[in-house]
């Protein structure tokens, strides 16, 4: 696979051939392509050593059967996948998504990001991505608990604490961590930091539930900060009412903001006057232990609606999808822009199609991309591998610190590769760039392998 030249519509077309009908990978490369191609124009070592070429073609791709039993005997098929997208500057780290919409396509789209993501928290650590076409939903805790054992049943085989550490993602939370690690031990007789996300009582490190929503936040208020602004008095919509929306969320109320909606794949839940702690903790509950949908939450709160769709017509300032890919199309983002929003911070990965981020670009607007955004979730997983490396747990307050500490120095690492002549910061350049720098310098010292 050779590149004629540096021209995006040339490297795309390699890209598409090399890996067809993989529609979301090839939007998460290009994505990445159209800025790091300009950037190396100059810099003959990364082009002669094909460094993006071959940063986006995974070390290896695992696909195996998971064969389990429901409730009532019935024998069950699913396809489990790993994406050992490149080790470079560490073991492959990243979630382990259960979802119906999983594919590979998706699966290396998480995990080409995950790569330059995990680069920008300056920890040492790698990019993976893994996942079934399992739907959880409806399952008992029995039939999960014996996906979960199926699917590290193969699993188990290509990872440990030095080779591949996963984590959780849509789908796979404590529960299913737990179930996963239980059985990891079973079969290798080995207590390690195979898995990140534990449950306290075995390796899970503080922080770590609440840290990919806290640091959407820290991002979105190190952005505001770039134009004088605070959180506290302005309204933000949120989408998901998952891990990451219903922490984003959280830390929002803590600051001051106000939180006008959540959604699941039903619908959205509008409440004028704004989520409360309280009325969050009974969202959290409902999805966690009940298991339920969000639309029940018009129902218990009298003046609250629930409307069908996406939230993203609702008037605000500042927007946090926090739910899944391709979340906000061109016509959405406009609406956003139109209705006066003037920052988004990505708790889900690629939530926002290419051309919904040219409208937010076009018109200015603060911009926090995933790949800086979310980070503060793998981040604090990183300090859970370290952790348990190390047999120790640290405190709340050292880990809260570092939190914040890593998403500041994340946006200013944006900030130093993204800022523009007039002034304007192009988050997403900026995280491409300074990812792509340690990942690329780390090949270049490997050789040609
Ligand atoms: P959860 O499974 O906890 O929650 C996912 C939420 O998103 C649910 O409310 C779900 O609704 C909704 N959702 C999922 N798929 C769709 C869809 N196709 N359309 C509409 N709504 C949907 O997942 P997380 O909160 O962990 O993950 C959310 C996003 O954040 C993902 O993009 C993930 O990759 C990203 N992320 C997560 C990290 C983490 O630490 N957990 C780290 C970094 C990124 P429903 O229940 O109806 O399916």
């Amino acid at each position: 696979m050779a590149f004629a030249g540096n021209d995006l519509n040339d490297f795309m077309e390699g890209v598409k051939k090399r890996s067809p009908g993989e529609t979301e990978f090839h939007q998460a490369v290009q994505e990445v392509a159209a800025t790091i191609l300009p950037y190396i124009e100059d810099k003959p070592e990364y082009k002669t050593n094909m460094i993006l070429e071959r940063m986006t073609e995974p070390d290896r791709v695992i696909s195996f059967r998971v064969t389990w039993q429901d409730d009532d005997g019935n024998v069950r098929v699913n396809r489990g996948h790993r994406v050992q997208f490149n080790n470079s500057i560490g073991p492959y780290k990243g979630g382990i998504r259960f979802h119906p919409s999983v594919t590979l396509s998706v699966l290396k789209f998480l995990g080409f990001e995950q790569t330059f993501k995990n680069s920008l928290t300056q920890l040492p650590m790698g990019g993976g991505k893994g996942g079934a076409d399992f739907n959880p939903k409806g399952k008992s805790d029995a039939e999960i608990m014996r996906f979960c054992q199926a699917f590290m049943t193969e699993l188990s085989k290509y990872i440990g604490p030095d080779i591949d550490v996963p984590a959780g993602d849509i789908g796979v939370g404590g529960r299913e961590i737990g179930f996963m690690f239980g059985q990891y031990k079973r079969m290798t007789n080995r207590f390690n930091g195979v898995l990140t996300g534990k449950g306290r009582e075995f390796g899970g490190s503080l922080m770590r539930p609440e840290a990919t929503g806290y640091g959407a936040v820290y991002m979105l208020e190190d952005m505001l900060h770039t134009r004088g602004l605070e959180i506290d008095g302005h309204k933000a919509v949120i989408s998901g009412s998952g891990n990451v929306a219903t922490h984003a969320a959280e830390k929002i109320i803590h600051r001051g903001g106000t939180v006008l909606t959540l959604s699941d794949s039903g619908g959205f839940i509008y409440d004028k006057d704004g989520i409360t702690l309280e009325r969050l903790q009974w969202i959290k509950d409902l999805k966690e232990k009940r298991r339920g949908r969000i639309s029940e939450y018009a129902d218990e709160f009298k003046g609250t609606e629930f409307h069908e769709g996406r939230p993203w017509n609702v008037a605000c300032d500042m927007a946090l999808p926090c739910a899944t890919q391709n979340e906000i199309n061109a016509d959405e983002a406009e609406a956003l822009v139109k209705n006066g929003c003037i920052a988004v911070s990505e708790g889900a990965n690629m939530p926002t199609t290419i051309d919904g981020i040219n409208k937010y670009q076009a018109a200015k607007i603060l911009y926090g991309p995933s790949k800086a955004a979310n980070a503060g979730g793998v981040a604090t997983s990183g300090l859970e591998m370290s952790q348990n490396a190390a047999h120790i747990s640290w405190k709340e307050e050292e880990l809260s610190k570092l939190l914040r500490d890593i998403m500041s120095n994340i946006h200013a690492a944006c900030e130093e590769y993204g800022k523009e002549s007039d002034g304007y910061i192009d988050y997403m350049k900026g995280a491409n760039i300074a990812g792509f720098r340690k990942v690329a310098d780390a090949m270049l010292a490997f050789g040609a392998v």
